[in-house]
């Protein structure tokens, strides 16, 4: 099922998968940091010892993604106490970086570290200035999705916690292939992934609004980037490692290591491209068997004219619109006959050459339909009574003079012109009602369907005739049964 908001097309199970990873988010991000403030605060030595590493979070960053988490988790349920959590979790951030700035023991925030003067071999609690600053942007981020408000300032400042975490990856990269800490000991990995968790969390629980929804979207675009996020959050910390280990594991210059991280960058961004082509590529391939099935279905396989489907459904839109429409019904006179004398695969003939021959006395934008058997219908699109009467003349006109290879063939024409008001059936029967009235005034002519309302019943089988050569100077009979000379301009009686 889909959702349609701001004329983007949303798929709900998306939506549902989006906001599921959001409620994940706040479940990992709290349980981490659960985690990380109990063995803080209550935990044996060994516990304590690991904390001290500078990848670990600290209690103050703990409390602050506890804060956060809790937030995300209740931001549907319970809006208004995710919104004050939201509050603290700046506020949390805030203060830690006046602390920061004022400098410890000059009378800043010491938080925990307060409850704990006695403790030997606990890590300070307080956490860097990197982590400070990213929670009170997340706090901001929380405060303003839950509000829906300000969805600018909610994504710089979403954009500039990943930023911000992703810096600390690439550290990481740093890290792993063997040379020192940088960057983490400003931003302790553990805390900047929570951090990004928690703000993509945020993101992803508001999916219809700001930059995420580009990535929710029912279309090509929100695919792509659905399948993207993944790679690109893993680039930094790949380049960065392969940088550092190719350069000191074969003992490289740094230019020279640069410069192949620079090339496997390149390499990297042209894999993606050429990924995303393809993607693109198969997309627009599906596409076109969708228009070709889709075409198809609209198309009368014999004549390759619009069939009954495609008809219908013009009728329809041509009612809805306003000006004029025109509708004639045509039918071939004496098919029977034809077909019993020169047999099916000639009378496929005629069926096929009159269809060219409708489509060549008709503009491009008029519909011309093979309606079914040996019956054909042209809309005329904005035309009234007058232009009705020019194509039926000329479509007359054009039979009766093509040379046909086994015999002559000829059409009788009902032609409708739309009332207001009228339903796609009205007019339907109105011409009809019409082409009747031709066949019976001797075929191989046109007539009007006398007014909306009439309603005469569609015409039974004719008596069968010979077909006979048009009759010549002939002229319209009451008005709205016109023969095949008025076709030639002959005249009216
Ligand atoms: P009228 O002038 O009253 O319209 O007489 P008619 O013989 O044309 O009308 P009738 O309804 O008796 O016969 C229609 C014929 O059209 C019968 C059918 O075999 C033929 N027909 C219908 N569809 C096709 C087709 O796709 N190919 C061929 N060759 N004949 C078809
Ligand atoms: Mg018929
Ligand atoms: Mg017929």
């Amino acid at each position: 099922m889909d959702r349609v908001i701001d004329d983007i097309r949303f798929d709900t199970a998306v939506l549902r998968s989006f906001t599921a990873c959001a409620r994940a988010a706040g479940w990992i991000a709290a349980l981490v940091s659960l985690a990380v403030l109990a063995g803080w605060l209550g935990g044996a030595e060994p516990v304590q010892a690991w904390l001290q590493s500078p990848s670990m979070m600290r209690a103050h960053a703990a409390l602050g993604c506890l804060l956060a988490g809790s937030a995300l988790l209740l931001h549907s349920s319970a809006p208004r106490t995710a919104v004050v959590l939201s509050a603290l979790t700046a506020l949390l951030g805030g203060l830690e970086l006046l602390g920061h700035a004022f400098g410890p023991g000059t009378g800043g925030w010491r938080g925990l570290d307060l409850l704990a003067p006695g403790w030997p071999g606990r890590p300070p609690a307080r956490m860097t200035e990197l982590a400070a600053v990213a929670l009170l942007l997340l706090g901001v981020v929380g405060v303003a999705v839950q509000r829906g408000r300000a969805v600018w300032l909610r994504e710089a400042c979403a954009i500039a916690v990943i930023a911000i975490a992703m810096a600390a990856f690439a550290s990481c990269g740093l890290v792993l292939a063997g040379d020192g800490a940088g960057l983490l000991q400003r931003l302790p990995a553990m805390t900047a992934s929570v951090l990004l968790l928690l703000t993509l969390g945020w993101m992803a629980s508001a999916p219809t609004t700001g930059l995420t929804r580009v990535a929710a979207a029912d279309s090509q675009g929100g695919a792509f980037a659905r399948r993207l996020i993944l790679p690109a959050l893993v680039l930094p910390v790949l380049f960065t490692f392969l940088f550092k280990a190719v350069q000191l594991r074969l003992g490289m210059s740094e230019s020279l290591a640069l410069a192949l991280a620079a090339v496997a960058a390149g390499g990297a961004v042209a894999a993606m491209i050429i990924w995303v082509a393809s993607l693109l590529d198969r997309a627009e391939r599906q596409r076109r068997v969708v228009l070709a099935l889709h075409e198809d279905a609209r198309t009368d396989a014999l004549t390759g004219l619009a069939n009954r489907r495609a008809l219908d459904a013009a009728l329809v839109r041509a009612l809805r619109q306003r000006g004029a429409a025109t509708l004639l019904l045509l039918d071939v006179d004496h098919f029977k006959r034809f077909n019993d004398s020169f047999g099916h695969p000639a009378g496929d003939d005629v069926l096929r050459e009159t269809g060219r021959l409708l489509r060549a006395v008709v503009r491009s934008q008029d519909l011309v339909a093979r309606y079914g058997g040996e019956e054909f219908a042209i809309l005329l699109q904005q035309s009234d009574a007058l232009r009705g009467r020019h194509v039926a003349e000329r479509v007359i006109a054009a039979m009766r003079v093509h040379p046909w290879a086994l015999r002559p063939v000829t059409l009788s024409i009902g032609v409708a012109v739309a009332a207001p008001g009228d339903a796609a059936a009205t007019l339907l029967r109105r011409a009809d009602a019409a082409l009747y009235r031709s066949k019976q005034a001797g075929r191989d002519r046109f007539s009007f369907g006398a007014a909306p309302g009439d309603e005469a019943p569609p015409h039974p089988q004719p008596p069968r005739r010979p077909p006979t050569a048009p009759p010549a100077g002939a002229g319209i009979g009451n008005g709205s049964v016109v023969n095949a000379a008025a076709a030639n301009g002959c005249g009216v009686d």
